[in-house]
């Protein structure tokens, strides 16, 4: 899957779509990202760069492509799923400097894009997947993207009918004149035929219909037939995206074009069932996302979609409002808070903004409204209690304050040597015990669970037994560590914070049982409210 004239077309959604219906028909699927640009992981981004850092249950910081990818098909990615030139280069370096060249002399071809098809290769050699879709991030013409360029053109050389190429374009409506124009799209074809590569479909982003005619004449000049011209009109929700390509017949298109012969239809009910609540839900529940990047459309994707997914499994709209925790105050608090049905409080990194985020939480405790706190916003809760019920005066964590007289959120022992940036985290999934009877493990239905990280600083356990004695409970629990994983309030309507991230594992077919629970709290406290 390449892309031409404009970034953020969506390819990522144009891929999930395909696997989505590749897996609807049965097949094994997988979805890789190769991103260009030359930092080893986007792990080091910060949201203003590169939006959400996702992260797969193998512990790999990975781009938010991959939430969409397992949103879709429910195929959990991993390391191998997202890789980046840095990577790449690293993995190159470092054969060279351990003499695995022999003396050669290392070149951006063959040697940087043998790694690149390896790579693309590797997942087919698990035996796992009847269906690899490798994305190349980035527009075609690119100075970064020309090694990915030229191992896709080796690699449908070496592949054959067994690979093709989707080139994903835009095709601009000039109001003025009325007209779709598709000569962008030629240009962009053109370019991938310098670099040797014929695209086999065409996907056209455009927010009007494409004519037969601008059809045709698309795939007589890209060499490309005409039914395999598809078009992706702007739709009122990204999940009908997959109706939308089997309307056009993408999936049979892929399946003929690598030989095989598509049988019936893919099995789409379930989906069909999500995009019919989606549709009926039209009353509104109302939840506040506290966080500091707010402004940003993408740096909490997985925490919207994960609310999303779980307010349309409750018959509900989602209506989210994005409160800025730079701007919450004690005296502004109330205007900002007051109309919620239940408030989130982000994960995050760093001082700015986390004042914001306890006067939020002081309010939202006060006035036993359900709240979520997620990674930093639970270790926000835990300051918060600390704070003003335990009354620790200055407690803090200790990324915020290293001499803090009460370091009720600190660094686990063996982290503190640790000074590398990429290094530190504990990410991955990890398994916790819940305390039977508590509301956490009421809301999953069971009391061993696994879920992501992405942290470096822990709840401190000398804290544990005063906390518990004034009312927030440690109720889950990682059984090999004792590290705390979940706090709640058991005399609150629903007051719980987790350690870890379970937005990314939140997908369209199976939402996340613990937003499910948060948001059915928030509207059964809407209803108590007479809303
Ligand atoms: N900054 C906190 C930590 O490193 C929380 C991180 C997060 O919210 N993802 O522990």
């Amino acid at each position: 899957m390449t892309g031409g004239v404009v970034s953020s077309l969506g390819k990522g959604i144009i891929s999930s779509s395909l696997a989505n219906l590749l897996k609807a028909r049965g097949y094994r699927v997988t979805i890789q990202k190769f991103d260009p640009y030359i930092n080893v992981d986007p792990g080091t981004l910060n949201p203003y760069e590169h939006g959400e850092c996702y992260v797969t249950v193998d512990g790999h910081e990975a781009d938010l492509d991959l939430g969409h990818y397992e949103r879709f098909t429910d195929i959990q990615t991993t390391r191998a799923n997202n890789i980046t030139s840095g990577r790449v280069f690293q993995t190159v370096i470092e054969k060279e400097r351990r003499g695995d060249y022999l003396g050669k002399t290392v070149q951006i071809v063959p040697h940087i894009t043998d790694e690149i098809k390896r790579s693309v290769k590797k997942l087919g050699t698990t035996g796992d997947f009847d269906f690899i879709i490798t994305e190349i991030g980035g527009v075609v013409g690119d100075i970064e993207s020309l090694p990915f360029l030229e191992a896709v053109r080796q690699l449908r050389w070496e592949l054959g009918n067994d690979s093709l190429c989707i080139h994903l374009t835009y095709v601009p409506y000039i109001a003025a004149a009325k007209e779709l124009k598709t000569k962008p799209t030629q240009h962009s074809v053109k370019k991938l035929q310098e670099l040797g590569i014929q695209p086999d479909i065409l996907v056209l982003r455009t927010e009007h219909d494409i004519t037969a005619d601008a059809r045709k004449k698309i795939a007589l000049f890209c060499n490309v037939s005409p039914d395999a011209v598809i078009q992706s009109v702007d739709v009122p929700t990204i999940y009908e995206v997959p109706l939308k390509m089997h309307e056009q017949h993408l999936d049979e298109i892929v399946l003929r074009k690598t030989g095989v012969t598509p049988e019936g239809e893919p099995h789409m009910a379930p989906w069909l069932h999500f995009l019919k609540k989606l549709k009926a839900a039209t009353c509104p529940v109302t939840i506040g996302l506290v966080g500091k990047y707010v402004e940003l459309q993408d740096a909490y994707k997985s925490i919207d979609e994960a609310l999303f997914q779980a307010a349309t499994y409750n018959d509900r709209r989602l209506d989210l409002r994005l409160i800025h925790s730079e701007k919450v105050t004690t005296d502004n608090v109330d205007d900002l808070l007051a109309d919620l049905d239940g408030v989130v409080i982000a994960p995050g990194f760093g001082q700015r903004g986390i004042e914001g985020k306890f006067v939020a939480l002081k309010w939202a405790r006060e006035h036993d409204i359900p709240t979520l706190g997620i990674c930093l916003g639970m270790q926000c809760m835990v300051i918060e209690f600390a704070r003003n019920v335990l009354g620790l005066e200055g407690a803090n964590s200790t990324e915020m304050n290293p001499t803090t007289p009460h370091n009720v959120i600190d660094l686990m022992e063996e982290q503190k040597s640790i000074s590398n940036m990429g290094g530190t985290m504990r990410l991955g999934a990890y398994d916790c015990q819940l305390r039977s009877g508590s509301k956490a493990a009421e809301a999953y239905g069971t009391t061993e669970i696994s879920e992501r990280h992405r942290h470096r600083f822990e709840f401190n356990g000398d804290y544990r037994q005063a906390f518990e004695q004034a009312g927030m409970q440690c109720v889950g629990e990682n059984p090999r560590t004792h590290l705390v994983e979940v706090v709640e309030m058991p005399d609150k309507r629903w007051y719980i914070g987790i350690q870890y991230h379970p937005e990314y594992s939140s997908t369209v077919l199976h939402p996340h049982p613990l937003f499910l629970s948060f948001v059915s709290a928030a509207i059964a406290y809407a209803a108590e409210k007479g809303k």
